[in-house]
């Protein structure tokens, strides 16, 4: 477990711009150059334009360590909700992270991860 990734993402939440739908998540990320990065999602009045935490996050890592950036393990987090990363995030996480990188969300109150294999099996990849 990463008690200190998923306090990252704690915080990353309350910082997330989320006036329609009040749902704030925030994401943080391990590479594997060591760094943390943390994300939350950013919404927009034309709603398709909004971004996920995880998404966010991982632009950011990418913008910051370039395109060899890799994920070696990640949280996300919404305040008061318990849910892992969308099918969208998912394959974007997939692209950046092996099949065993740990995802790590709340269930039940608890962390729990799953690995990426786990929640994307046979993910597009070109
Ligand atoms: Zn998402």
């Amino acid at each position: 477990m990463n008690p200190a990734l998923l306090e990252h993402a704690q915080r990353a939440a309350t910082k997330a711009y989320a006036p329609y739908s009040q749902f704030q998540v925030g994401c943080a990320l391990l590479t594997a150059a060591g760094n943390i990065f943390t994300g939350c999602n950013v919404e927009n009045a034309s709603y398709g334009l909004t971004i996920c935490a995880e998404r966010n996050t991982i632009f950011h890592a990418v913008a910051e360590e370039g395109p060899g950036m890799r994920i070696t393990s990640l949280a996300v987090i919404a305040l008061g909700q318990e849910f892992p990363p969308c099918g969208a995030c998912r394959q974007v996480i997939a692209e950046f992270a092996a099949p065993e990188t740990p995802i790590w969300f709340l269930r039940d109150g608890k962390p729990l991860a799953m690995t990426m294999a786990e929640l994307l099996p046979a993910s597009f990849r070109l």
